[in-house]
Order: C-alpha cells, then sequence, then structure tokens
C-alpha cells in the first residue's frame, strides 16, 4: 500500500527574519499536515549564497520552535529524505540536469550576461516580452556537449510550447496560456540550482504531495509544473494562499512596525495568541469563533475555506486575541515573557504584578507601565482622585492604625480585613469608603484590584501613602 498521508514542506529561505506572512504559510502547512496525520518538513532553501546565511537559518528555526511549529524532518531532525538543506543537495540537481540534457529536454546555454542583457534591452525597445531567444537551443546536441566540457554554460530548460493548468486548493482553475515564459535556467555556470529547479527536484524527491505556498508564487507554479512533468515526478497539489496586507492595503512590510515573529516574541506576545491571529489571516473555521486553541485549530483547519481575498493584518485584532488568552490563562504562563521587562523583581512578586494587571495586558511588554502605580512613590493624584481624597483624612488614619495593628503577614485578605474594619469604625462603606482609600494609595480611580495592589506595595509603603499629603 503507497503511503496516501500527506507529505507538506515550509521551505524558507535564510535571508532574514521569520516575517509573519511567511510565518502563516509554515502555520497553514503545519496545521494541515498534523490534520491529516501528515509529514511536515523544514527544509531551508539556501542556494541564493550571497543571501542567504546561517545565523537567519538559526534565528528561522528559533522562531518556528518558539511558535511550537515542530517539524518530523528537517535539517537538524533528520529524516529519510536528506540532507534538507539545498547547499548540501547539489548532486541530486546535478544529476537531474544531466538526466534533462541526455533526453534533450534540457540544454547548455553559451550566451554570456552581455549576450543576454542586450537581448533583454532590445526586446524591451520593441516592446516584446523580454523571453529568451532560444539561440543556444538548437545547436546540435554533440557539439554542444563538447563545448560544455570546456565553454561556461549554464543549463537551460527547454519550455514546451502548450498551455498549463493547475487546479489550485485555493484559487481553483488556473490556466497560464503557452508562451507566457522563454527557455529558462536551471543551473547557474557554478553549478548552483535557480530556485525553481532546486525547489521542484527537492519537492519529488522528497515525495511532497502538497505545496501551500504565497502567490506570489504562482508565476514560478507554472514553470515547476514543466519541470514535475519533464522529470516524470507525481505532480503534487498546489493551493496559492493570498497576501497579507498593511491597513494602508499595502504588502505588508517593515513600513508597517512589527512584522517578524522574533519582534512580537521580544514584545512579550504568546505563541498561541499569534499562532491563533495568523491562523484567522484568510482562514475561518466557519462558525463564529475566533478565539481558538491549538488543537482546536488543528481540528478545524480546512484549506478548502482558505480565502482567495488579501488579509488585512490588523494590529488591534491580535491585541484584543492576545489579551483574551492572557485573562484565559494564569500567570504563569507570562513569567518567562515578563521577566525581562521586570528584571528587578522576584518571580514570585512577578506572579502577583501579573495577577493584578492581567485584565488589562496584551503582551508583556505593557507590565512597566500598567505597574507604574506600584512601583516607587505614589504618581500625584489626578483631580478625580483629588475629590475623593479631600475629606478622607479620617479614614485614611482609621485605616493606618488597622494595618499598623496587623499582626502577621500583610497581604490581600489581610488589607481587605483592615478596609473593613476602618469602614466600621468611621461607618464608611461602599463607595464611600473604597474610592477614597483607591484615590489616596494609587492617585487614581481606576485600576487593577486594590488588595492586590496594596500587597504587591507592602505595609510600609502603604502606610507613607495613606500618611502622604
Ligand atoms: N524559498 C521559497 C521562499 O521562501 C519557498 C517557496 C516555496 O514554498 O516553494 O519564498
Amino acid at each position: 500500500m503507497p503511503d496516501l498521508k500527506p507529505r507538506v514542506r515550509f521551505a524558507p529561505s535564510p535571508t532574514g527574519s521569520l516575517h509573519m506572512g511567511v510565518a502563516r504559510t509554515a502555520l497553514f502547512n503545519w496545521l494541515f499536515a498534523r490534520g491529516q496525520g501528515g509529514t511536515y518538513i523544514l527544509r531551508v532553501e539556501d542556494t541564493d549564497r550571497e543571501r542567504s546565511t546561517l545565523e537567519s537559518e538559526a534565528a528561522m528555526l528559533k522562531s518556528l520552535k518558539w511558535l511550537g511549529l515542530n517539524w518530523d524532518e528537517g535539517p537538524d531532525a533528520g529524516g529519510n529524505f536528506g540532507p534538507y538543506r539545498q547547499s548540501e543537495r547539489l548532486e541530486f540537481y546535478k544529476a537531474k540536469a544531466n538526466l534533462l540534457v541526455e533526453r534533450n529536454l534540457a540544454y547548455p546555454c553559451f550566451c554570456s550576461d552581455e549576450d543576454l542583457a542586450a537581448k533583454r534591452e532590445r526586446a524591451e525597445a520593441e516592446k516584446r516580452a523580454p523571453v529568451y531567444d532560444g539561440s543556444c537551443a538548437n545547436i546540435d546536441p554533440v557539439v554542444a556537449a563538447g563545448r560544455a566540457a570546456s565553454e561556461e554554460h549554464t543549463i537551460r530548460f527547454r519550455v514546451p510550447h502548450r498551455d498549463v493548468s493547475i487546479e489550485d486548493l485555493v484559487r481553483g482553475q488556473i490556466t497560464f496560456p503557452a508562451g507566457t515564459v522563454g527557455d529558462f535556467i536551471l543551473l547557474r555556470p557554478d553549478g548552483m540550482p535557480v530556485y525553481n529547479f532546486a525547489c521542484v527536484v527537492d519537492d519529488g524527491l522528497m515525495e511532497i504531495t502538497h505545496v501551500l505556498r504565497g502567490e506570489d508564487h504562482l508565476s514560478n507554479t507554472l514553470r515547476q509544473v514543466m519541470l514535475y512533468e519533464a522529470l516524470d515526478f507525481p505532480m503534487p497539489a498546489f493551493g496559492h494562499l493570498s497576501m497579507i496586507l498593511g491597513e494602508d492595503k499595502q504588502k505588508l512590510s517593515k513600513r508597517h512596525g512589527a512584522v517578524s515573529v522574533e519582534a512580537f516574541r521580544e514584545q512579550g506576545y504568546q505563541a498561541e495568541a499569534l499562532l491563533n491571529y495568523l491562523a484567522l489571516l484568510g482562514w475561518n473555521p466557519g462558525d463564529e469563533r475566533e478565539n481558538l486553541k491549538l488543537d482546536e485549530l488543528v481540528e478545524a483547519f480546512d484549506i478548502g475555506r482558505v480565502n482567495k481575498s488579501p488579509a488585512v493584518f490588523d494590529r488591534a485584532k491580535l491585541d484584543w486575541l492576545a489579551g483574551v488568552k492572557i485573562r484565559e490563562g494564569k500567570p504563569e504562563d507570562m513569567l518567562e515573557a515578563a521577566r525581562p521587562f521586570l528584571p528587578d523583581e522576584s518571580d514570585e512578586r512577578i506572579l502577583k504584578m501579573i495577577a493584578a494587571v492581567q485584565d488589562h495586558l496584551h503582551y508583556a511588554a505593557q507590565l512597566p507601565h500598567e505597574l507604574e502605580l506600584l512601583k516607587g512613590t505614589r504618581p500625584e493624584p489626578d483631580e478625580e482622585a483629588r475629590t475623593w481624597i479631600d475629606d478622607g483624612a479620617e479614614l485614611f488614619s482609621a485605616l493606618g492604625a488597622e494595618i499598623s495593628s496587623l499582626k502577621g503577614e500583610f497581604d490581600a485578605a489581610a488589607f481587605k480585613a483592615s478596609i473593613k474594619a476602618a469602614g466600621m469604625a468611621t461607618g464608611k462603606k461602599g463607595k464611600e469608603l473604597f474610592m477614597p482609600v483607591r484615590a489616596k494609595i494609587t492617585g487614581r480611580i481606576h485600576g487593577p484590584d486594590l488588595s492586590a495592589v496594596a500587597e504587591i506595595l507592602g505595609s510600609e509603603e502603604v502606610l507613607a501613602r495613606l500618611q502622604a499629603e
């Protein structure tokens, strides 16, 4: 029985950090593989030697791991179809290129860069498409092989002259009319493959069944389909994902602020919130749900419900979802993300601080601001706070006395009990009791749970604030 489980791959080029749009491609492939019990493969496409770096590869892998998009086969995970870095697979590309030349489906091309540039210019001046004119296509194969032994050359694919159609999983039938592309290069003079060739050789040899990637690759797909046929590889199914735009409807880029996964991680966003948000960029579960856990996303994901139209990256919605996740979770879930923002605090205190302001948070970088009222001296009371403070002197001194007389630990419960006692002593209750105390201690009339705040401040600071002018 052939293995009918899908084999899908995520194939980043290590030329920068992991962009959110690329992370969404990784996620959709991962959800698809996990939902179908298939295999998820990570392949590093580093044949652009000038732009690819090992640092970028390491950074991308780190971001993917942090997101939790684990892979079954890859450069560091091994597998039966390796190596998983294209720069280590040059022999495969060479062997397949030779095969195509032997079958006369490809040929050595001796045109120099200058020749080609001149031809391109002429074509542009004459308003023709700048496709290769086929000068080397008809050199006798034996003569060409002789010249190739000593002359610098590329290997060019002989593009068949016919329409190419695919049934795209997202966009339906797509037909590329014959003549759209000219004979294109497979191997450069130094033996390095071009992306389209390496990609097909790898997808073929790695027995990839589904290729899900951005729609910016559609014109590559045209070339790749012809190569699959020439190399006798079974054709995978293709799904082209729509672009992600910024709120100004331009392609999402650095101009729009944070666009790399790493930047969001540094801001202290939680991986699950980012994944949930990315999943909703161009997909929905078919019902009203927006807040989904990772296993629910796996369960619900269906490539057939991926939207053809571009998705708009909406930071406010990401923040909303991130806030919902934080409120649902425990302070412990945020501890690691919070530590860098509260470097002087113990874990125990950080947990209390998160608990105090959890309702207002979207990501950990907001903590110092949210906690401002807990730090150092009390902020100058604003106007509203001032009106509550004005006639509270008796209440503040009663509360101070209660707190001073406390035996044992000063915590949220002890503070609550002290307020209650001070209320009894002064005959105040409800708003009349709590608002002046909040205003006096925090300088504001809104904010996190006052008992939690008092516990974090500690009894000395609370007393000092009660006594301050
Ligand atoms: N290395 C290509 C990229 O990062 C991969 C495209 C593909 O998935 O085939 O855009």
